[in-house]
């Protein structure tokens, strides 16, 4: 399959569950991440709001922001800009649908990335959404450990891949 049919497949894939079991899935993943020694140690965590499709984070930022710098992605343009979740920071939806906090950009570094996803595989591939936002943002972050996550559909054998796109240190699944 080449990304588009992927993506395609996935979506197929994802439709085949309730929101029910995407959260209950999401709480479980989170709560792996949570006991991962490279989050523990880390200080200043990439996360992500969620679009229906991917690891559903709300509660995990709510938690969250309140004990680590969490930054997450806001869209501009071709872009992601990453944007500190503080402890009062307003919210708004974005171009990309997504929540994204009403703050200066952040310009500090990073400990660690959590990326989301369409699908990964065991390698340390990953697909997107097909606008390459992740691969032009973490290429300028090579240096940060980079974990995938994803729902257990979203995990495949063989990700097709271009020289461009970013691999992840880690996936975590279900
Ligand atoms: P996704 O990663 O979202 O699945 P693709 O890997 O298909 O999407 O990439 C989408 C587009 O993003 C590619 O056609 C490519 O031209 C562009 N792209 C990816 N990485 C870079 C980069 N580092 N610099 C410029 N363009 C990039
Ligand atoms: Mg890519």
């Amino acid at each position: 399959m080449d990304k588009k049919e992927l993506r395609a497949y996935i979506k197929g894939l994802k439709k085949q569950h309730t929101k029910e079991q995407l959260l209950d899935q999401s709480e479980k993943i989170l709560a792996k991440l949570e006991q991962h020694p490279e989050f523990i140690k880390a200080e200043k965590v990439m996360l992500y709001s969620a679009l229906p499709d991917e690891v559903q984070t709300q509660a995990f930022l709510e938690k969250w922001h309140l004990k680590k710098t969490i930054i997450l992605p806001t869209v501009v343009g071709d872009d992601i800009i990453p944007v500190e979740y503080g402890k009062d920071t307003a919210f708004d939806v974005g171009d990309f649908n997504i929540l994204e906090p009403q703050n200066e950009p952040y310009t500090g570094d990073f400990d660690l990335i959590v990326v989301p996803g369409v699908a990964f595989d065991r390698q340390g591939n990953r697909l997107g959404r097909g606008k390459g936002y992740y691969d032009r943002f973490l290429c300028q972050h090579m240096e940060v450990k980079r974990i995938g996550i994803c729902f257990d559909f979203q995990c495949v054998d063989t990700i097709p891949t271009e020289p461009f796109d970013i691999r992840m240190d880690e996936i975590i699944t279900l």
